[in-house]
């Protein structure tokens, strides 16, 4: 089965629900209507309602930034799989580096939130990448496959086919550098070759996986190009409808 391409906009610790509404109603009509992209928004847990409710009818996805492990509790700030999808959510994002590295998420939370999601029925996008240092140092094949490893390990085919990936190298997240094509090409050229190891050919061939990284409209276009890249994680860019339209335009078949 071809991989239908997918651009997600994580609008991150932005927008009021207000200005949720607002961004919706004059986004909805930049979308070409044949454009045989997904299309995913991504905003805080306040304005996911508000989300959901504007984009009823319409063939834009709806995700949540981050989950908990938990079902319920005393966990105070937390949300679960179930909330998540009861705010109209069918994805997730799992593992973002912001998570990781301002809040602290290890390794074995991100197992956790990826297990309760997958198992709550949502669509994840698990996020890894290296830092610059980790870069630098020749150790990005071995931080992917170790953030990789400690995630997905033990999960089943029918729940790996509802996972994402998104190659997000932290040095290059809000920074203004994006990876170059090539860059890109091999880190995610090197995640499906371990899914081909890991798990099976199908896996590798059908899971979908993303760059994420100042994206723009003036580089998705080089990024899209390359044969292992199905789309887009975008952080800043998507903060403008106009500047988001245009990188789904961009990332067309
Ligand atoms: C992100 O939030 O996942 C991201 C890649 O941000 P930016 O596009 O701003 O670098």
């Amino acid at each position: 089965m071809p991989r239908t391409r997918l651009i997600a906009g994580n609008w991150k610790m932005n927008k009021t629900p207000q200005e949720t509404e607002t961004y919706i109603r004059a986004f909805l009509p930049l979308l070409n209507p044949g454009r045989n992209v997904d299309v995913l928004l991504i905003p805080a847990y306040p304005s996911l309602d508000r989300a959901g409710a504007c984009l009823q009818d319409t063939e834009v996805l709806l995700g949540a930034q981050d989950l908990f492990y938990e079902a319920s509790g005393a966990f105070t700030g937390a949300v679960s799989a179930e909330m998540v999808r009861a705010s109209g959510c069918t994805y997730v994002l799992a593992g973002h580096s912001e998570r990781r590295h301002v809040f602290g998420d290890t390794d074995e939370a991100v197992r956790r939130k990826v297990t309760a999601a997958l198992e709550g029925g949502l669509r994840t996008i698990l996020c890894v990448g290296e830092t610059l240092e980790e870069r630098k140092a020749e150790h990005t094949s071995s931080v992917l496959v170790r953030q990789l490893t400690s995630a997905l390990t033990g999960r089943g085919l029918a729940e790996m086919s509802t996972l994402s990936i998104a190659y997000e190298p932290v040095w290059a997240i809000g920074t203004g550098e994006t990876a170059t094509p090539d860059q890109a090409q091999d880190a995610i050229a090197e995640i499906r070759e371990w899914l081909r190891t890991q798990f099976a050919d199908v896996v590798a061939d059908e899971t979908l996986i993303l760059y994420g990284g100042s994206v723009k409209p003036a580089n998705i276009v080089d990024l899209i190009a390359q044969p292992d890249i199905d789309g887009g994680l975008v952080g800043g860019a998507s903060l403008d409808p106009e500047s988001f339209a245009r990188i789904i335009e961009g990332a067309a078949p």
